[in-house]
């Protein structure tokens, strides 16, 4: 939207930039940063609690903390040649607190101001248009944009109301650990669910996981949900699944604080059967974080001048895709500023998705079913975990599978799934396969290396019908 010259706020105003972002998560940071690069445009982060957000002290990065180490000891269990490798518990909690920076931002602060980028620390909320108002320790503080208020806010967990009066651990208790329950429920089945059930289990805990489905990690391909349930059972972990929880009662409600355990024992009921805990992690999803940014009720199409971005978008909650988004919106803007011509984006950008579980599961792009019901005729093919030696040669038991999904159209890739130790590192092939739209016949000249668990894409493509192999 064009602005009037007449209503720019001074360019000397200390209040007043090209772009406030609010949210100084990974998005947030991201947006500020490639909004203004290599142009004289401004940015500003406002942040309510700690620069870095949600991945960097409650989410993405202590849950990989905690989880390495787990799967590292899980399969030196599963490895011949190799004796004696435990868990220490209070080593693994202090190797998240250092990854966590031990809940301090000062470093990251020092990133942005580096770039330029001033923080100010407070509560943002809409107020007008290109108008922020901040909510700081000293007061408010009213900020204005030249050209784009972005809402990089993040997301909050949903926690049915049946859970409401027990104060249950949410994935911040999780994370952040500091006694461990000797018996605790998590209720959902998703990557937080399954991924806080690994570390848990491996810390002490009973852990019993009630799933309102019938499968675990339910967007992936079925068989990924499967693998994770046998290797959680065989870890210990009770997995329940059509748990339809009817009560949830706390006689004693305790504020001890983060990652610790919350009150007394929670008795949860399903029906006529009662299970008691510890503790309960609800892990039954997240939504945009929105509610307390001002937004009108009735907000219809945001203005131009309006963005969200990352978690608060509604677009996949990952922090590499928010931050792809950011890059991708933050060039538009800073093209716009410079009279460039943005960059083009490619027709097909998947999303690619890692579970940090033990097996991993990654999958980028389309499942068989999802592709099928957008109306793609489709090649699927499967090949077990130990379909290459590479990939066998890794724990001795190792079991999991790797997935193709190919357009019979076009020979073209448009979903792949790995589901084995270190999964998450076939990934990245399958990506640039699909944004690169490579066809099958050329993915056949990729030669992978002997003996790697690359090797599974050998098996995946000599696996196909001879017409998806040799060019017509
Ligand atoms: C347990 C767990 C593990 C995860 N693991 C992974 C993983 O391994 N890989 C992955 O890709 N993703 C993972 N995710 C998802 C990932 O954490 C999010 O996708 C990512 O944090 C989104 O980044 P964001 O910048 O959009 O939001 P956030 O990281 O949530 O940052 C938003 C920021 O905005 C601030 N804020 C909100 N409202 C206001 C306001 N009104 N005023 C001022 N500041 C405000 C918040 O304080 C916060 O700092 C995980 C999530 C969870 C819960």
């Amino acid at each position: 939207m064009a602005q009037n010259p007449d209503t720019r706020p001074p360019e000397s105003d200390p209040r007043t930039f090209d772009i406030v972002v609010i949210g100084a998560g990974p998005v947030g940071e991201n947006i500020a940063q490639y909004a203004t690069e290599g142009t004289e445009l401004t940015s500003v982060l406002i942040e309510a609690e700690l620069v870095g957000g949600e991945c960097s002290y409650w989410a993405c990065m202590p849950s990989k903390a905690l989880l390495r180490p787990v799967d590292v000891v899980e399969t030196a269990h599963h490895l011949p040649g190799v004796t004696g490798a435990q868990l220490d518990r209070d080593a693994l909690l202090r190797r998240r607190d250092y990854w966590v920076s031990d809940y301090n931002d000062a470093g990251q602060v020092g990133w942005a101001e580096g770039a330029g980028i001033p923080v100010i620390r407070g509560h943002g909320r809409l107020s007008g248009e290109r108008q922020v108002t901040v909510t700081t320790a000293e007061g408010e503080v009213l900020v204005t944009a030249r050209r784009h208020v972005v809402l990089a806010t993040g997301s909050s967990p949903t926690v049915p109301e049946l859970y409401a009066g027990v104060a249950a651990w949410g994935s911040r208790d999780a994370t952040g650990v500091r006694e461990i329950p000797a018996r605790l429920v998590i209720i959902g089945g998703g990557v937080v669910a399954c991924e806080a059930a690994t570390w848990l289990r491996a810390l002490g805990s009973r852990v019993t996981l009630l799933v309102r489905g019938d499968r675990l990690l339910d967007r992936a391909e079925p068989a990924a949900g499967e693998h994770v349930r046998q290797a959680l059972t065989e870890a210990g972990v009770t997995v329940r699944f059509g748990a339809e929880v009817t009560e949830c009662v706390r006689e004693e409600v305790a504020d001890t604080g983060l990652g610790r355990i919350h009150g007394g024992p929670v008795t949860v009921r399903l029906g006529a059967e009662e299970l008691v805990a510890d503790e309960i992690l609800v892990a039954t999803g997240r939504r945009p974080r929105l509610a307390d940014v001002g937004l009108p009720e009735d907000a219809g199409d945001a203005p131009e001048w309006l963005i969200a971005v990352g978690d608060a978008s509604g677009e996949a909650p990952l922090t590499h895709w928010g931050k792809y988004r950011a890059r991708v919106i933050g060039e538009r803007i800073a093209a716009a500023a410079s009279g460039r011509t943005p960059q083009p984006v490619p027709e097909q950008v998947p999303v690619p998705q890692v579970v940090f579980t033990t097996p991993q599961v990654a999958w980028v792009g389309l499942t068989e079913q999802a592709a099928r019901d957008a109306g793609h005729d489709v090649e699927a093919i499967e090949v077990p975990w130990g379909a290459a030696s590479g990939a066998s040669l890794l724990r001795e038991d190792a079991h999991g599978m790797a997935k193709l999904v190919v357009d019979r159209a076009t020979h073209r890739v448009l979903g792949a799934s790995f589901v084995g130790p270190e999964a998450g590192e076939l990934l990245q092939a399958a990506t640039i396969a699909i944004v690169g739209q490579v066809p099958t016949e050329v993915l056949r000249h990729a030669v992978p290396s002997y003996p790697t668990a690359s090797e599974l894409w050998l098996r995946l493509l000599d696996g196909l019908p001879t017409e998806f192999r040799w060019p017509a």
